[in-house]
């Protein structure tokens, strides 16, 4: 597509091959508008420069880069969050892991201690930490380059979080917390929805084990008690068909009250338990 310079802002968000909202995303980063700009500004039209730098933008879109890398933000439980190709694009789906953490936090009296593990964009730590400045937030990524982006999430959005560099519960000692969440990789290799949409330029290490799936769940459930208080709650998210082996493998580790619960589309998302 051939964006013309003198075209107003009006007539390029009615001409723009994607859907609506990619259009606006699209249209507000070329022309450094924010959504409300771009409605006051309809009437605006566009330059040489920008019209390039359009046609540039849309051309990786249309080849199927994800929206959130090209303008480097997705907006996650209300929060503007980078993102990059280290990390892993927030989902939507995974706010109900944070409403189910915020939930059991409430109910702590002292200083709820929270493990994010696997954070990536630090999507899960940064919003608990922002809903709840009082709460203690670690969290940990085997991934440096994912680090840098979790830490600078945390700064723009005013978070208090303690990120560490470690390999599942390596770097972790004896530790314990309040609650441990994860958002692990959890899709079985060859599974062909990774060679599908966004998940094809999304970091494979942060979406599959390069097993059955089920690897970092099963690390992360056979570590978690030795890092929880008794009575304290291991969350995590998982795929569309893996509630039930989930919550099987929860109930052999000794884990009780073990339960999933629905994401919006209705689907198990996350499953969880309590130490016993
Ligand atoms: N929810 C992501 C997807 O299927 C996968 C995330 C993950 O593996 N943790 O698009």
């Amino acid at each position: 597509m051939k964006i013309a310079a003198g075209t107003t802002v009006q007539a390029l968000q009615a001409g723009l091959p994607l859907d609506p909202l990619e259009n606006r995303i699209l249209l507000c980063h070329a022309l450094g508008l924010t959504r409300v700009g771009l409605i006051t500004n309809s009437e605006r039209v566009l330059n040489e420069e920008e019209a390039v730098q359009l046609d540039a933008l849309l051309a990786r879109r249309l080849g199927g880069e994800p929206i959130a890398y090209i303008v480097g933000q997705r907006e996650f439980f209300g929060l503007p969050f980078q993102v990059s190709p280290a990390v892993l694009i927030p989902r939507p789906d995974t706010e109900l892991i944070v409403e189910l953490v915020l939930e059991r936090l409430a109910r702590i009296r002292s200083t709820a201690r929270l493990l994010d593990m696997g954070t990536g964009s630090g999507a899960i730590a940064v919003a608990v930490a922002h809903t709840r400045p009082d709460a203690s937030v670690t969290a940990l990524d085997v991934s440096e380059a994912a680090l840098a982006v979790a830490r600078a999430n945390a700064a723009r959005n005013g978070a208090q979080v303690r990120f560490l560099r470690s390999d599942w519960f390596a770097a972790l000692e004896d530790e314990t917390f309040d609650l441990i969440a994860s958002n692990p990789p959890y899709i079985a290799a060859g599974d062909t929805h990774l060679a599908q949409g966004d998940l094809r330029f999304e970091p494979s290490g942060a979406l599959t084990d390069f097993a059955d799936g089920f690897s970092a769940l099963r690390t992360i459930i056979g570590g978690a008690p030795a890092h929880l208080v008794a009575g304290g709650w291991l969350l995590l998210e998982h795929g569309y068909d893996q509630a039930a082996a989930v919550r099987a493998l929860l109930l052999d580790a000794g884990y009780t009250e073990v339960q999933s619960w629905r994401d919006l589309s209705g689907i198990e998302r996350v499953s969880g338990g309590r130490r016993g």
